[in-house]
């Protein structure tokens, strides 16, 4: 057997694309950019759109937009972001010179817990990231609600939830900044890539500065002008999205609502059979979204089984499949426990996060998995948790 965790869905109609960009007369910063800048706005409902290199640039940018912490000196700015995602939404704070600060969890979710934001809210709080795990968007009505009480930033890291929706919105309108990547496991792909959208004029320019060294011409604007000056206002990266990347970047993107769809179909057929499996219990889904389904996680039952989630990760590459565990809390890796221990970030206290951790397993879940495959999964699980009840019943 061999089925990968995630893939990216490439076509003929991508290959051409790309091949189109790589013929014409330029491969960045030409006119492919500002097309998929105003198609991907557009999918989402959103008035702008920002695309930069990578979804952790996308995150540095909102961040920097928003005028959370600063890229250029020190400051005392704290930002609070769920303890269970991917690294990325964390370091992001610190490239601006800010604290994260870790809120906990839903049980059920994995979502981020509100009541634990509201917690953690301090003098120094500037702003709220929330990841909308696995593809379900978070509580956004709370959120905001929250958020606007104590005049905070609102950002979504929505590296999982393109194609989602949260009530009648699509995911991309929900927060002030909302934060895609297009890295090859998650809903569309330019191989890799991140993307900003906003409903502020003001901060889409600032992050399209932001992308270019901190310089507010790009070079055909500077053609078009005759000239060769330009400024440099603030300290910026090269975050900038090619145009070979934007032209695939485009033509996935005519395809992400049929990717939701099999991605949905695919989440289905495994809650009907795991439904009332003894061995594992997928997440909760809430009512009033529409899941994206990134990612399908389920929490793994060791004390039934007598196997360890580990174990059971094990077994599972063994046969191959690519079963993977989404994620361990941010402030357990090395790094930040040595920002902790140095007393230059807080302890994190999210028990939720730390307990959860122990159970969770991804299964796999991408656009051309086959119904037989899903069903191989769980039959595979199953075997696992049964092979190891026999041999504690013998023991
Ligand atoms: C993928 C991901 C990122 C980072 O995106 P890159 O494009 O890999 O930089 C950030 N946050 C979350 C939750 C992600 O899943």
């Amino acid at each position: 057997m061999n089925i990968p965790g995630g893939k990216q869905t490439i076509d003929v109609s991508d290959v051409k694309a790309v091949l189109a960009a790589l013929q014409s007369d330029y491969l960045t910063t030409g006119p492919r950019v500002e097309q998929f800048e105003t198609a991907f706005a557009k999918a989402v409902d959103a008035r702008f759109a920002v695309a930069v290199n990578s979804g952790t640039a996308a995150l540095h940018a909102a961040m920097h937009a928003g005028g959370v912490g600063d890229s250029e000196v020190g400051c005392d700015d704290e930002v609070i972001v769920p303890a269970i995602s991917f690294v990325a939404t964390a370091n992001a704070v610190l490239y601006q010179n800010a604290k994260p600060v870790f809120a906990d969890v839903e049980p059920h979710t994995l979502r981020i817990d509100v009541a634990d934001v509201q917690r953690k809210i301090t003098s120094k709080t500037r702003a709220i990231v929330a990841m909308d795990y696995g593809g379900q968007p978070c509580d956004y009505a709370e959120l905001r609600s929250i958020a606007d009480q104590h005049g905070l930033m609102l950002i979504a890291d929505a590296c999982h939830s393109l194609g989602g929706s949260y009530g009648a919105r699509p995911v991309g309108t929900l927060a002030d900044f909302s934060c895609f990547s297009l890295h090859p496991v998650k809903q569309i792909t330019s191989g890799e890539g991140g993307v900003i959208t906003t409903d502020d004029q003001d901060c889409a320019a600032a992050m399209k500065t932001f992308r270019n060294h901190g310089i507010a011409s790009n070079h055909r604007q500077r053609e078009k002008q005759v000239t060769h000056q330009y400024a440099m206002e603030s300290l910026g990266f090269n975050y900038r999205l090619t145009d070979l990347q934007c032209a695939l970047g485009m033509s996935q993107l005519s395809k992400l609502h049929d990717f939701t769809r099999r991605r949905n179909e695919i989440a289905a057929r495994y809650d009907d059979q795991l439904q009332d499996a003894p061995f594992a219990s997928p997440l909760q889904t809430v009512a009033g979204i529409e899941h994206a389904r990134h990612l399908y996680v389920v929490r793994w039952n060791s004390i039934a089984t007598g196997v360890t989630r580990d174990e059971a990760f094990q077994q599972l590459r063994q046969s191959g499949i690519g079963a993977n565990v989404h994620y361990q809390p941010i402030y357990q890796h090395p790094f930040y426990r040595r920002l902790i221990l140095r007393g230059d970030l807080q302890a994190a206290n999210c028990p939720v996060a730390d307990e959860v951790y122990e159970s969770i397993l991804s299964l796999p879940i991408f656009p051309l998995m086959t119904d037989e495959q899903v069903d191989a999964v769980v039959q595979q699980l199953t075997a696992i948790a049964s092979v190891t009840t026999v041999r504690r019943k013998v023991a």
